[in-house]
């Protein structure tokens, strides 16, 4: 388990992981122990988020704080002067200036925790995630469980056949799988969409 160094200086923390991987709840944690050590906190989200609340973080088993929507990363620097710490979650759903945002937070001696998806329902890595998991002091990767076989899981697998990569979903749209039941689901994927052609 994460424990916070005791330093003055700023850094960067990442949580990543699959869908269900409890990355958000860990988010959660860090900053309500933050909020009990007084320290001014300040949490950003993206609109896109709009699972259960505009305004609140809020994880899969209904956890939740105050957060601030917002449409980009250029908006988290002027809100975040006064902060000694800054949380984002949902960090996949911006765009790649995230990753400077936090290296300059960082420099203004604040601590920044990034929680994410680092991988897309492809297998590929998403947005500002790999970025950012390269300049991170500390890197934290949460496990899923599969849902098809129960082994540790990875992967995020998405059960409905579409295009779109930004899509904001919940058990019916998506499950957490190792890699193998993640590869063997892309391959009977791709049987139907070659049966759906003919
Ligand atoms: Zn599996």
């Amino acid at each position: 388990m994460f424990t916070e160094p005791q330093k003055e200086r700023g850094w960067i923390e990442v949580i990543c992981g699959s869908m269900f991987s409890g990355k958000t709840e860990e988010l959660i944690r860090r900053v309500r122990r933050a909020s009990i050590a007084g320290k001014r906190l300040i949490i950003f989200k993206p609109v896109i988020d709009v699972r259960y609340a505009v305004e609140e973080v809020v994880s899969h088993d209904r956890n939740s704080l105050h957060s601030t929507p917002i449409e980009s990363a250029a908006e988290i620097l002027p809100q975040a002067r006064s902060a000694e710490v800054v949380a984002i979650d949902e960090a996949q759903f911006f765009g790649e200036e995230l990753i400077e945002v936090c290296a300059k937070l960082a420099s203004m001696k604040i601590r920044v925790i990034v929680a994410g998806l680092d991988m897309d329902f492809r297998g590929n890595p998403f947005g500002p995630m790999p970025g950012l998991l390269s300049i991170a002091e500390y890197v934290t990767k949460v496990h899923a469980i599969c849902m098809q076989c129960g082994d540790i899981a990875s992967h995020t697998f998405k059960k409905v056949l579409n295009d779109q990569t930004v899509e904001v979903g919940e058990r019916d749209l998506y499950e957490a799988r190792c890699r193998n039941c993640f590869n063997l689901g892309l391959e009977e994927m791709k049987k139907q969409v070659r049966l759906d052609l003919k």
